[in-house]
């Protein structure tokens, strides 16, 4: 007998696809053709590929050549921060990034450290704009990159001053927007962002798809990463992927015609977690709780029992310790840490993340499975600790 499928709470490590995006994969994956050729296979890909741009453009509200498909959004950081930035100029980031771009911001800056900034985060996850408005004064800057939502916390920024200090200091903004898109709305028209990466996969697409908005007249130094066969205006050569960009345009398309409702939805199923947790979990607590967060994420402290234990003992949920991308590694969030956490609190955290398939069952049954599996390890812990 097959096991029954975990209760799925990790929207923010990836959401489960779309059934629009499925269907629009399998009937790509029907046909031959790549959307280089010139041939009517070659001319069906491309105009299965032009709708899947025109479909996220309209998500962002920006005209399809301003995206440039990659390959997740780990790219898009890079090629971001790395078309942007030249030797020996200032560079800024927030210190609650994602590693895509706190490893490239540091990889950029590896000669000269003293040239990075990171800028710090309030107990709520805020950034404080103070060391920024120091860097505009004294260096020439290239770029500011701040994330709109945070993966961990679903702390929101707000990315309005930081845009008019950078501009006002002649540099470029990029925003990692992954956990963001989708999730609530987001308009390019009037957010003055340059840049913004985002990724299929946390919305309902396919894995492995993702893109960069490079705003239309931005001087953005020609510096691809992949160089070849001049796909995507020469800033990202390869075969592009058809099933993925149009999987990626169903889900974009399907995310935005339900975005207010599920935000609602999704938020109303986030306080009826949250509420439950800390009405029976003595001592817990929320990160970010105080400032804007998306509506699907919860990041919850059990002080007292580790968050590798409590997962463990609760298999029927699938929820995350700290980041996806960071687990496995034995150090604690850097993210938490950063928002004063001791190290203690940062292993005990787990991270809820919710989206649009989740029900109110589902969080029925993961408040069920949390409340006894953090007892059961606060019990076992206390045990232990017996002379
Ligand atoms: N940035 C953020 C904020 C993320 O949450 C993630 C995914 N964990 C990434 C970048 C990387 O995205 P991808 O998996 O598409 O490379």
């Amino acid at each position: 007998m097959t096991e029954p499928e975990p209760t799925y709470l990790d929207y923010n490590a990836t959401a489960p696809l779309r059934p629009e995006a499925r269907a629009m994969i399998m009937e790509v994956f029907r046909h031959a053709g790549n959307a280089s050729s010139l041939h009517q296979a070659g001319r069906n890909a491309a105009a299965r590929v032009d709708r899947g741009r025109r479909q996220l453009a309209s998500l962002l509200n920006c005209t399809p050549g301003e995206l440039v498909f990659t390959s997740g959004a780990t790219e898009a950081n890079n090629l971001a921060l790395r078309a942007s930035h030249a030797a020996g100029e200032a560079l800024v980031i927030s210190a609650v990034e994602h590693p895509a771009v706190l490893e490239t911001a540091q990889d950029l800056t590896r000669d000269r450290p003293e040239l990075l900034t990171k800028l710090p985060v309030d107990g709520d996850g805020t950034v404080d704009l103070e060391p920024l408005r120091e860097v505009c004064a004294q260096e020439r800057l290239s770029i500011v990159s701040v994330m709109s939502a945070n993966n961990e916390t679903g702390v929101l920024t707000d990315l309005a001053p930081i845009i008019k200090l950078a501009h006002d200091a002649g540099a470029l903004v990029h925003t990692d927007a992954t956990q963001h898109v989708g999730r609530i709305p987001l308009d390019l028209a009037e957010l003055e962002v340059d840049l913004l990466s985002l990724s299929a996969h946390k919305f309902g697409g396919p894995q492995g798809v993702g893109a960069l908005f490079i705003r239309r007249g931005v001087p953005l130094p020609y510096r691809p990463l992949l160089t070849g066969g001049g796909q995507e205006r020469g800033w990202r050569a390869g075969t592009l992927n058809v099933s993925g960009i149009a999987g990626t345009g169903a889900a974009a398309e399907a995310a935005r015609l339900n975005l207010v409702q599920e935000m609602q939805r999704v938020g109303t199923l986030r306080t009826l977690l949250e509420s439950e947790l800390k009405r029976r979990v003595p001592g817990c607590r929320i990160n970010g709780a105080g400032t804007r967060r998306l509506p699907g994420v919860s990041s919850v402290t059990f002080p007292g029992a580790p968050a590798d234990a409590v997962l463990a003992a609760m298999p029927e949920v699938a929820a995350s310790e700290g980041s996806a991308c960071a687990s496995g590694a034995p150090t604690p969030s850097h993210v938490l840490l950063a928002m004063g956490l001791n190290r203690d609190d940062a292993d005990a955290t787990v991270r809820f993340s919710l989206g649009h398939a989740t029900t109110e069952d589902d969080v029925h049954h993961a408040i069920e499975a949390t409340v006894r599996a953090v007892m059961h390890v606060r019990t076992a812990m206390a045990a232990e600790a017996e002379p």
